[in-house]
């Protein structure tokens, strides 16, 4: 399939790899919004959130986990962050393949535009 978060996940288009293990990959966003803009993704490919389901939504726990401990590790979780998820056109998603946006480092704007 071509995917470019399938391709990094498995290791055909090179990135720094903030962190992997065998079901989740944590690297940095090309064009990053803020000091820290990280993308966490499941190597299984899933489309969208549209696509989550009882066989596959430990996984999105398991996200969440990781990146309350990368934000420990990295020492952003008292400053806080943000968590977000894109899904569809509206929600302007680009990549088709499901992945949760990082954003940290600076006060982030709200209500987004
Ligand atoms: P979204 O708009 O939610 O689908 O987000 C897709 C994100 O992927 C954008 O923030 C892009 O900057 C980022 N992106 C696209 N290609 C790459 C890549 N090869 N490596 C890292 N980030 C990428
Ligand atoms: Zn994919």
């Amino acid at each position: 399939m071509d995917c470019i978060f399938c391709k990094i996940a498995n290791g055909e288009i090179p990135t720094e790899m903030i962190y992997e293990d065998d079901t989740k990959a944590v690297f940095k966003d090309l064009n990053p919004q803020a000091p820290v803009h990280l993308l966490v993704i499941p190597k299984e490919h899933i489309s969208s959130n549209n696509e989550i389901d009882s066989e596959n939504k430990q996984i999105v726990g398991e996200i969440f986990e990781l990146i309350k401990n990368l934000a420990r590790e990295m020492n952003f979780d008292k400053n806080g962050y943000r968590i977000v998820n894109n899904c569809g056109n509206d929600g302007g998603q680009t990549v088709k393949h499901l992945h949760y946006h990082v954003l940290a480092g600076r006060n982030l704007n709200w209500p987004p535009g």
